[in-house]
């Protein structure tokens, strides 16, 4: 083994990971990318098939976010929020506020998905608060849900596997039915047992936070625009809080550049990360409307500001780049790209679905979930490390894909070109004939 992967194995802990299978096997040891591929030390090229967790937009190395990235560098790397302010967190804000749903005019700055929504959290508490209402103390969240590792987006979340260990430190939630399809018979049965679970918190909901049409880390789970907009509506009917999480379906994966504007339904609070940075530099955002910014005026001493920033909140480069990202979704129509990859996966998926290995796949813009099963029909145990087993064979076809338990996720750049897609879904295809 070489130099780096025995450093590696000797000193870094890598995130959800069980070390100890991980340093049963060499690492993969990435050196560089162009576009859509991956490098490693050794020259081996592979397709980024989930951009590099969620997060690539338009490709490594692109020109034109290289270019906006040095030439901030020549001026400032890093400047501090509190205080003080910069030319790329002010053109940001503004961008982002052109972009976004109507009504999300501001924009508080943080630098991962996490925080922009334990940002939202804090915010939506004290909002309540500070007009006076003090009862609302209660979130609630779709089951199954992810919105992040600190301890408040921990709280919200719902997947047992990643989240029962933490269960005393953290603060209720209530767990609304979720389906794993949208629309027919299980959404609906969702729906109703959701508005129920919403009136009986009623008056004591501070926010209702979901990801809108698809729950990423819960296993790719879709849900109609209309059942997001109902529970939107049922919320403010009791004088709660929208939170939309699109750390994950923001910029463009679903095919619109916020997964928002397909529901309908603006939110009060937008949290915004992964591919704000285009998969650069970590940058994240909380997004409200003049109505939420208000509740926190006053005179100095009243103390009704927002307690809470991080310190390289908004960085300059970081920002440079997202709004150099922003202006690619413009000029080179990356949603008629997005649009063009979901029509090339359908056609393929159309296949998949017949296959022996294949027992349901879930499909919105870039983003697909495949739920594997074993080779004999059957559902495979986690022991099994099917969905794991599956990705390492796509690896040896030249495809870096990640797995959620057996649900085979892909998500690529939005810049994936239809040669490219083919590569992705011919090397998913040679993976699931070999996978044992
Ligand atoms: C990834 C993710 C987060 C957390 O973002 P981090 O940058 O990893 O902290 C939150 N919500 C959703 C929906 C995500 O997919």
């Amino acid at each position: 083994m070489n130099d780096l992967a025995a450093l590696d194995h000797r000193h870094l802990w890598h995130p959800f990971t069980q070390q100890s299978e991980w340093t049963a096997t060499p690492p993969l040891i990435v050196d560089r990318a162009e576009g859509c591929w991956l490098i490693d030390v050794d020259g081996q090229r592979y397709l980024d098939g989930v951009s590099s967790l969620w997060t690539n937009v338009h490709g490594h190395r692109h020109p034109v976010l290289d270019r906006a990235l040095r030439d901030q560098l020549d001026r400032v790397a890093h400047s501090t929020m509190l205080g003080l302010t910069h030319t790329p967190a002010i053109l940001l804000a503004a961008r982002l506020a052109q972009v976004a749903p109507p009504g999300l005019t501001r924009t508080f700055f943080s630098d991962n998905g996490s925080t922009a929504v334990e940002v939202a959290l804090k915010i939506a508490y004290q909002t309540h608060r500070q007009r006076g209402d003090l009862g609302r103390t209660h979130f609630a969240a779709l089951d199954g849900a992810y919105h992040g590792d600190t301890v408040g987006a921990v709280s919200l979340g719902a997947i047992p596997l990643f989240h029962a260990a933490y269960k005393p430190l953290l603060f209720d939630a209530v767990a609304l039915p979720a389906p794993v399809n949208a629309g027919g018979d299980e959404e609906a049965r969702c729906l109703h047992a959701a508005l129920d679970a919403l009136d009986a918190v009623g008056p004591t909901l501070a926010a209702l936070v979901i990801e809108p049409l698809c729950q990423g880390a819960a296993g790719i789970k879709r849900h109609s625009p209309a059942f997001a907009a109902a529970l939107a509506e049922r919320a403010r009917k009791h004088g709660a809080l929208v939170v939309y999480d699109e750390v994950a379906v923001g910029f463009g994966r679903t095919g619109t550049l916020f997964a928002s504007e397909q529901v309908g339904v603006a939110p009060d609070l937008l949290a915004v990360a992964k591919g704000l940075g285009a998969g650069y530099l970590p940058i994240a955002a909380t997004l409200t409307t003049e109505a939420v910014y208000e509740a926190f005026l006053g005179p100095f001493d009243a103390w009704r500001q927002l307690f809470h920033g991080h310190t390289f909140t908004g960085n300059p480069l970081a920002a440079a780049v997202a709004l150099a990202s922003l202006d690619l979704f413009e000029t080179e129509g990356t949603l008629q790209r997005v649009a063009a990859i979901e029509r090339r996966f359908a056609r393929r998926f159309e296949v998949w679905r017949t296959s022996p290995r294949v027992a349901d796949i879930r499909q919105l813009g870039v983003i697909a979930g495949i739920d594997l099963l074993a080779a004999d029909g059957s559902e495979a145990p986690p022991s099994a490390r099917l969905g794991h087993r599956v990705a390492m064979a796509c690896r040896r076809h030249g495809a870096i894909v990640r797995p959620l338990g057996n649900t085979l996720v892909l998500n690529p750049p939005l810049s994936l070109s239809d040669g490219e897609a083919d590569l992705l879904l011919d090397a998913v295809e040679a993976a699931l004939r070999e996978a044992p």
